[in-house]
């Protein structure tokens, strides 16, 4: 259940945790670390499920502290020159400040005294024994931190103490006393003055923190597994605070945020621990170090050379200098912004650090789309209001709202709104639909506010918990009253939330694929140019585009599609020419039938037109129509409340009424329509062919592929089909002729209707909607997050493609379709076509293609880049 730091290393991160795997590899690597050991994952484990320590852990705990007493020439308790330790939580997911540390462990009314006098520094001493009581307060006997901090300002105050580093021991030595008083009254009994049992209780402490409230919640957010369990790291304690030539800081190998190389941190001279992250006092940038204590400096330069190159990655560090001496206290792969991660990819690429299979696999598919959006054009100065969770991307400016029913009035009369609520519920969902953005005070990444964005594409900011949010305002954390009506700005890159309204800079990443030009000097295009090309040449995958318009198909094939997957036909319906279908619906007469469909057929030749010159020499899948009727018809509601006062067409009414439906999305649509509204479907096959032999005569190279939708049994297929070929014959044009697959018995019959298709193309939206049988219309807004929550799922399968279920039916229907055509072409056009993990299934499951929005069309590629190598 034990290891020494000189036993362990960076790959045993489940039995250790990260921060005992890396303490263990720099020990392993001779950089100055303190000795120590780790308690195992395993020993937690045990622990949480059975309420008590394993048996022979505290022999194995006491051979270990032994070694480090002796390691470290001290013992734990010894009255004249006692050892302490800290007691550090790590587990093997990083979860910043979600669990607890204790430092300064050892530390009694006896030994405060000793360290005192080997430290010939009263002050600090009794500096160290307030910290622990402190923190062991809050951690073990989980008291309010804030009783602490009071009793430090109020000690602050009568000693006229600027800081707390200006407390003088007389005051630290009533601090503690008043501590003292703290733990007495919360817990009815003495600090504990044997070091052994303030171990073993730190120990305990630092297991049960796993399953704090806040480690959960965190762990749900981040998609960690639960039963994990946490590693418990001792560590010999080294002192920042030991006056001047002391202190403690954080570093970065390369920079956060740009990922330019150098030494980026921050110094706190004279401090322990959490001082430089808690905000206590100010930190000076790390380079100031350099002007404070030279020597130290330099070795850590040196030592996060020799890191950056032992994990050839950027990492971040913790360290701590004791009277001149510098030692390593944490090292990790330090997270890094979306533009830093491409960054330092191919610059570790260029350096011959790592290969471009490496680089590409250390970029995703989430950063690439975040870098797309566009941001807020920040200057230095500019400073966040508060900071809340990033849920959904994208920036936002706009009238702060705090009512989702006057959001739509705003929203109504032209105004750009951002919906700010305490936490969101499905009442609110109009208002959100209307914002340009939501911020809301509490609330997870899983939170409804956040699920219903992102499903929504809107730029949202929640759990930012610092504002209280009341009826028509909020107030900041310091004091600051927003009003209804104010302008705000939400980072859903950053989760910052700014007063006022930003300026907003087009991504730079855009115009690089709309171009294919690297500006000079642009780092970030260099580098996202250089893995791109590497995921293109890698990859297997096609990547189409779904579009419905010359112009996005055009951009589509600016953005690298090589084709359109799915061109849906429905939007050509509407405008003035819905009337027209009114008419086809109700034409009494074969004659009055053929006038409109002449009509139609001129107007969609045209659209097909210039669909297919803007992908000249790719091919365009063209889904014929596909929705139900009714939504091209008029209103059924609209027209019987005018049939009530006016003359309204009775024909009209008649229909409308007979083709209402109480399931619209099972009922009269896709290949439904087609067999059932007579010269529909053989019009759109005839637009298609026509438009084709007119670019053919033209010199070009069209490429249409006419699919069917809604195809359940191969008969409906067959049906259509072989009209169309007949129709394609007479214009003298070829085309394949295939179908979607997004009725689950179209997966489970896929042998029978290869038989009749060329193409399959999985509607995975459909397909999703029909196998849960949930409609995705209703159930994002409704009860999405509860079953997030609940982890019924880990993400909506409308955002990523549920392997277990819906892909079963995506394998079988590949296996069957290509064992009863063996050159069937497949790919995928549903929203998962751009989702990275669902495209990396859709490459393993042997699919020739993807098709996304031309937004993801670059995700794609890289996703399917990533899936090949
Ligand atoms: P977290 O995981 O929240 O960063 P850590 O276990 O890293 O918590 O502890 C927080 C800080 O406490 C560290 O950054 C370090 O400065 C300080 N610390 C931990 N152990 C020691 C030690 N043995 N000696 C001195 N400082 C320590
Ligand atoms: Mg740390
Ligand atoms: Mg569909």
């Amino acid at each position: 259940y034990v290891y020494d730091f000189t036993f362990g290393d960076k790959d045993k991160k489940d039995l250790l945790g990260g921060k005992g795997a890396n303490l263990a590899e720099m020990t392993r690597l001779g950089l100055p670390v303190p000795p120590g050991f780790t308690i195992t994952t395993e020993a937690c484990r045990e622990f949480l499920a059975t309420g008590s320590t394993p048996k022979t852990l505290s022999a194995q705990v006491a051979e270990h502290l032994e070694a480090l007493e002796q390691a470290m020439g001290r013992r734990l308790g010894d009255a004249n020159d006692p050892l302490l330790v800290s007691v550090r939580s790590g587990a093997k997911f990083s979860m910043p400040g979600m669990m607890d540390t204790v430092l300064n462990v050892g530390l009694t009314d006896e030994t405060v005294t000793g360290l005192a006098s080997q430290a010939g520094d009263e002050r600090f001493a009794w500096d160290s024994y307030r910290r622990l009581i402190q923190m062991f307060g809050k951690t073990v006997w989980g008291m309010d931190g804030d009783a602490f901090e009071d009793a430090i300002e109020s000690a602050r105050e009568s000693a006229k103490a600027a800081t707390d580093v200006d407390l003088g021991v007389d005051d630290l030595r009533q601090l503690v006393d008043v501590f003292k008083g703290l733990v007495r009254e919360h817990t009815g009994s003495d600090f504990p003055q044997d070091p052994r049992e303030q171990l073993w209780q730190t120990i305990e402490a630092v297991f049960k923190s796993w399953n704090s409230e806040r480690a959960v919640l965190y762990r749900r957010t981040e998609r960690i597994p639960d039963d994990l369990g946490t590693a418990v790291n001792v560590v010999g304690m080294v002192f920042g605070n030991l006056g001047p030539d002391s202190g403690t800081g954080v570093a970065f190998t390369r920079d956060p945020a740009t990922g330019e190389r150098g030494a980026y941190g921050d110094y706190l001279a004279n401090a322990q621990g959490e001082d430089v992250v808690a905000g206590i006092r100010n930190t000076v940038p790390l380079s100031e170090l350099a002007d404070i204590d030279r020597a130290s400096y330099d070795e850590l330069l040196r030592t996060m050379d020799t890191l950056e190159n032992h994990y050839r990655d950027l990492c971040d560090i913790e360290f701590t200098i004791e009277r001149g001496k510098l030692w390593m206290l944490q090292t990790r792969v330090g997270k890094r912004t979306a533009a830093a991660s491409f960054i330092i990819a191919a610059a570790l690429a260029n350096e011959g650090t790592i290969d471009l299979d490496e680089a590409l696999g250390r970029v995703s598919g989430e950063q690439l789309s975040r870098l797309m959006f566009p941001a807020f054009d920040l200057d230095e100065s500019t400073e966040p209001i508060a900071k809340g969770i990033p849920a959904a991307p994208g920036a936002a400016s706009g009238v702060a709202v705090f009512d989702a029913r006057r959001a739509v009035q705003r929203a109504d009369k032209g105004e750009t709104v951002i919906l700010v609520r305490k936490e969101t519920n499905p009442d609110d969902l109009p208002g959100m639909i209307a914002a340009n953005g939501i911020l809301t005070a509490r609330g997870g990444k899983t939170s409804h506010a956040a699920v219903v964005a992102r499903g929504m594409g809107t730029t949202c900011v929640c759990g930012a918990d610092s504002l209280t949010v009341a009826e028509d305002s909020f107030r900041t954390a310091d004091g600051l009253t927003v009003s209804e009506g104010d302008v705000i700005s939400v980072d859903g890159e950053s989760g910052a939330v700014y007063s006022g309204e930003l300026p907003v800079k087009p991504s730079s990443v855009v115009s690089y694929f709309e171009t294919g030009e690297v500006p000079e000097a642009d780092r970030l295009v260099a580098a996202v140019d250089t893995i791109m090309r590497h995921a293109d040449a890698a990859r297997r995958l096609g990547v189409r585009a779904n579009a419905d318009t010359g112009e996005d198909a055009a951009r589509a094939r600016r953005f690298g599609a090589t084709g359109i997957g799915l061109c849906r036909t429905e939007h050509m319906f509407l405008g003035e020419r819905r009337e027209l279908v009114e008419r086809l619906v109700l034409a009494e007469t074969e004659g009055e039938r053929k006038v409109v469909l002449a009509e139609l057929l001129a107007m969609q030749r045209g659209d097909f037109v210039e669909i297919l010159s803007a992908m000249d020499g790719l091919p365009v899948t063209i889904r014929l129509l596909d929705p139900p009727l009714h939504e091209f018809l008029t209103d059924l509601v609209e027209l019987e409340v005018r049939n009530a006062t006016e003359d309204v067409d009775q024909n009209l009414l008649a229909a409308v009424r007979r083709m209402h439906e109480q399931n619209p999305m099972l009922g009269l649509r896709g290949v439904r329509l087609g067999l059932t509204i007579p010269g529909l479907y053989d019009m759109q096959v005839r637009a298609i062919a026509e438009a084709a032999a007119q670019l053919k005569s033209d010199g070009k190279d069209p490429r249409p592929e006419i699919m069917v939708p809604l195809v359940g049994e191969a008969k409906e297929l067959a049906l259509v089909r072989e009209s169309a070929l007949k129709i394609l014959e007479e214009s003298g044009v070829e085309a394949l002729v295939g179908t979607m697959i997004e009725v689950p018995r179209a997966a489970m019959t896929a042998a029978a209707i290869a038989e009749h298709a060329e193409f399959f193309s999985f509607g995975t939206n459909d397909l999703t909607q029909m196998g849960w049988g949930f409609s995705r219309d209703d159930v994002e807004g409704s009860f999405f997050s509860r079953y997030l929550e609940l982890g019924i799922f880990p993400v909506s399968p409308f955002q990523v493609l549920d392997t277990d279920g819906i892909g079963r039916l995506v394998e079988i229907a590949v296996a069957d379709g290509r064992g009863a055509r063996p050159g069937i072409h497949l790919g995928v056009c549903g929203e998962h076509g751009g989702d990275p993990d669902s495209v990396k299934f859709f490459h393993h499951t042997g699919l020739d293609y993807v098709s996304c929005s031309p937004f993801r069309v670059p995700v794609a590629r890289l996703a399917a880049g990533q899936a090949a190598t």
